[in-house]
């Protein structure tokens, strides 16, 4: 894992997070939001204390593997409650197990056992209902997008913020299209803008309801196929989507019905 400190951002900080969370040291304010803020660095400087690790505050090889140790340490079960147990069921959510009535709040009960029995046996793991090492490592690691082409980190903010868990969604149905996309022409797909923070989008003066808040939109072109010819392929094969057309890439997005600029 990469050396990561107060300032970075992305998927690195965010399994750091987990881990922390999942070790016991609480993030109250801002949760696993993938930005390392004063925060998180509190949080670890606490974990780097109390494991004889220098207190530096920096995610670097011994912190690493120190959190990985403890942080998948915890194990859970029917009748746990706190934190551990709210991240173990937003993972669930995020995998596509849903905790229709009670949601990630924190205590483990009927539901998310059921859910986490679903979610070891789709994955190849003992059906236990208990949420161990291997379950954390599955669940940390098993439900990020991605296809054969597409990579989650290709659809992220320019900014340099990573695409927020609950948009993973739209990025799954992004991909599948994009990989048909791509089968048109056989050609390597760019994506010059996925998902966009409000920040980013004002500065770059995008639309103020743009699909691209959401992770629902991508601008992209086709290696050596001109954005004309891009735009008309792309124009017949998504009838009731959204399409814009621009010199140099062409948007699409999956509203679910038809748009056209
Ligand atoms: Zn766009």
């Amino acid at each position: 894992m990469q050396t990561i400190k107060r300032g970075s951002k992305g998927e690195a900080v965010r399994k750091m997070q987990r881990l922390l969370i999942a070790a016991g040291y609480s993030l109250p304010k801002y949760g696993a939001d993938g930005t390392f803020g004063a925060e998180s660095e509190s949080a670890l400087r606490e974990f780097q204390s109390d494991n004889g690790l220098s207190a530096d505050g920096i995610c670097g090889p011994k912190t690493w593997a120190a959190l990985q140790a403890k942080g998948a340490g915890e194990t859970i079960r029917r009748g746990s409650k706190g934190e551990a147990v709210r991240e173990m069921q937003q993972l669930l959510i995020a995998a596509g197990y849903a905790l229709p009535k009670y949601g990630a709040d924190g205590s483990f009960g009927a539901e998310s056992e059921e859910a986490l029995r679903k979610f070891q046996e789709a994955n190849g793991l003992a059906v236990d209902g208990i949420c161990g090492p291997k379950t954390w490592a599955a669940l940390q690691a098993g439900d990020e997008p991605g296809t054969e082409h597409f990579k989650l980190r290709e659809f992220g903010c320019r900014d340099g913020s990573a695409v927020p868990r609950e948009y993973w969604g739209n990025v799954r149905a992004l991909m599948a299209e994009l990989e048909k996309i791509r089968a048109v022409w056989g050609k390597p797909i760019i994506i010059n803008s996925g998902y966009r923070t409000k920040t980013y989008n004002q500065q770059c003066g995008g639309a103020k309801a743009s699909q691209h808040l959401t992770a629902n939109a991508v601008d992209i072109s086709v290696q050596g196929v001109a954005p004309s010819t891009v735009y008309n392929k792309l124009n017949a094969m998504y009838p009731d989507q959204g399409l814009g057309k621009y010199a140099g890439f062409t948007h699409l997005d999956l509203r679910g019905y038809r748009a056209r600029w």
